[in-house]
């Protein structure tokens, strides 16, 4: 490997003059750990302690400077799986001195993005932890580009989907085990520390059953301009002109549909389209990508395949299958990803209900469903269940029993529960442009009559806002909320025009507060004008 970092000599000299001199720096984002990335200049890694080591001199720096309380728990998170205590980043402290009686270091010169993988043989955590993170915090932060070194700290071997991490460099990744075989101290003379979490929106249940993250940041247009960019790095064209076709993302080690040929002649039959199978053994991602793309419907078991929606066209829908006895509300990884704004693809959920259309594996390993292990009575019970508890993460016995059983799909129940949705109006293949919100309203006047001592009225008037000129909006209305000073209620109107005068309930020589602003399209709420306040 050590030709891959042969630029290291070049500027060996004034490397490690500006190590001995500067030692390390560090300034961070984030307040928190878990909110946290860390960029760094001569951060080195001693792969003799397997620890990261920060070099102190007169000129070194951290922010935050936290003292000890950076071990509570830790600087920061390596993974985007949040607060897990395997994935913690710290360093130990040395003074600068320390070098004269350590080997020589070597340098990493490239910008490295430092960070853990969470589970690499796992499609659902390469794509959700990984992948979309690492685009994401390379977009952050801009000396972080293709020329870029990833580096994975968790320990893992390149695992099953490598080449999907390399589309992001030009350089070759470098892994743990590897780092030892460049030499004993190794200092990366600019680095980043961590990932971005802002695209992720599942959390596994480590301390609360499994389900969506309480504060989803990411869209559609995200997650889509993502799709564009690895599309792209794989050489995979999207096929939009092919007529519609169904994909069935099949199974071929476990978990699987039983009447997979009667499956898929069930759906061609129906919605009278080409239905093709996929596998991730027989198809290249270059090729998984482009015909998931252009597919009309993507048809699988529950598993990390379903990932793949990602790369859905817009309207498209996605169809998950559950074993018996497994409550697709309690797993929805992809469900919550289809439903994601702006993501535009329509889910459905199916679940065996049938007994004897279900084989389960009570002799396979614990990890593989297993329940041989258990004890008799643990045994009979979980055989009897009708549905699994919701549990924690991720060794719960009767979850791994009864989600890697194989089913025999009932396929009269599974159309129409596609029928169901299908009938819902569809946003198919509707572009839907970028959401825009209107601005602020402008110039708001009013104007007060009073006719006696128990009659008065209030006109107001206000301009629309100023990005408005520039878009085309479909309808345009204003809520006005009219509040009397002092008073904590107020009065809301949905109103079409930029004027409105308030009659009801306006009284004589009193204040009224009144906060403007603009709808577009009946949803997109902008933000309220500063008050106006109007003395009748
Ligand atoms: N996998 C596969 N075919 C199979 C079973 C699994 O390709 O028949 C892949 C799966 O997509 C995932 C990995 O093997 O990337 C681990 O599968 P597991 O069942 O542990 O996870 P799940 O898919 O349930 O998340």
């Amino acid at each position: 490997q050590s030709q891959e970092l042969s630029q290291v000599k070049i500027d060996y000299h004034a490397a490690l003059q500006a190590l001995v001199e500067d030692g390390t720096k560090m300034v961070c984002t984030g307040r928190i750990h878990t909110e946290r990335i860390c960029r760094f200049e001569s951060l080195c890694f001693s792969t003799e302690a397997e620890e990261f080591v920060f070099f102190h001199s007169n000129a070194s720096f951290l922010l935050p400077n936290l003292g000890s309380r950076r071990f509570q728990p830790a600087l920061l998170d390596m993974s985007s799986v949040e607060d897990h205590n395997t994935q913690y980043f710290n360093f130990v402290e040395l003074p600068v001195g320390a070098l004269k009686f350590m080997q020589k270091p070597v340098f990493v010169p490239d910008v490295s993005l430092i960070m853990n993988r969470f589970n690499p043989d796992n499609l659902m955590h390469i794509f959700h932890d990984d992948l979309l993170p690492i685009y994401y915090t390379m977009q952050q932060f801009p000396d972080l580009d293709l020329n870029s070194r990833l580096v994975f700290m968790e320990g893992w071997s390149e695992g099953s989907h490598f080449e999907l991490y390399k589309v992001f460099s030009s350089k070759q990744p470098l892994l743990r085990e590897q780092l030892k075989n460049l030499g004993k101290l190794l200092c990366f003379t600019k680095s980043y520390v961590g990932l971005s979490k802002m695209t992720t929106w599942y959390q596994y249940g480590f301390i609360q059953p499994q389900g969506p993250k309480a504060n989803i940041l990411v869209s559609g247009n995200e997650i889509r301009q993502f799709t564009q960019f690895l599309m792209q790095k794989l050489d995979a064209s999207v096929d939009s002109n092919s007529e519609d076709y169904i994909v069935v993302f099949s199974r071929t080690i476990n978990r699987l549909i039983l009447n997979e040929a009667e499956l898929i002649l069930g759906l061609a039959q129906e919605f009278q389209m080409k239905t093709i199978t996929i596998t991730l053994d027989d198809y290249s991602f270059s090729d998984l990508t482009r015909l998931i793309s252009g597919a009309s419907m993507l048809v699988s078991m529950h598993g990390s395949q379903l990932v793949m929606s990602i790369f859905l066209p817009r309207g498209a829908l996605v169809v998950e299958l559950f074993p018996y006895a497994v409550n697709p509300e309690h797993y929805t990884p992809y469900k919550t990803l289809a439903n994601l704004p702006g993501m535009d693809l329509q889910y459905v959920a199916w679940k065996n209900t049938k007994l004897e259309n279900t084989v389960a594996f009570p002799d396979r390993s614990w990890e593989q469903g297993g329940i041989k292990h258990l004890d008799k009575t643990e045994q009979e019970r979980i055989r009897k269940s009708t549905e699994v508890p919701r549990h924690l993460c991720c060794r719960n016995p009767e979850w791994l029993f009864r989600i890697y059983q194989d089913t025999h799909v009932d396929i009269p129940s599974l159309i129409s529960a596609i029928r169901a949705v299908r009938s819902k109006p569809l946003v198919r293949k509707v572009k839907s442009s970028s959401v825009i919100y209107p601005g602020k309203v402008r110039g708001s006047e009013c104007q007060a009559t009073v006719h006696n001592t128990h009659k008065a009225k209030l006109s107001v008037s206000w301009q629309v806002p100023w990005n408005l000129k520039y878009l085309k909006v479909r309808e345009v209305k204003y809520e006005v909320w009219i509040q009397e000073q002092g008073e904590n209620t107020y009065m809301p109107y949905i109103l079409p025009h930029q004027n409105y005068t308030f009659i009801e309930n306006v009284k004589p020589f009193t204040t009224y507060l009144i906060w403007i602003r603009c709808i577009f399209n009946k949803n997109l709420l902008g933000p309220f004008a500063n008050v106006l306040v109007c003395n009748t």
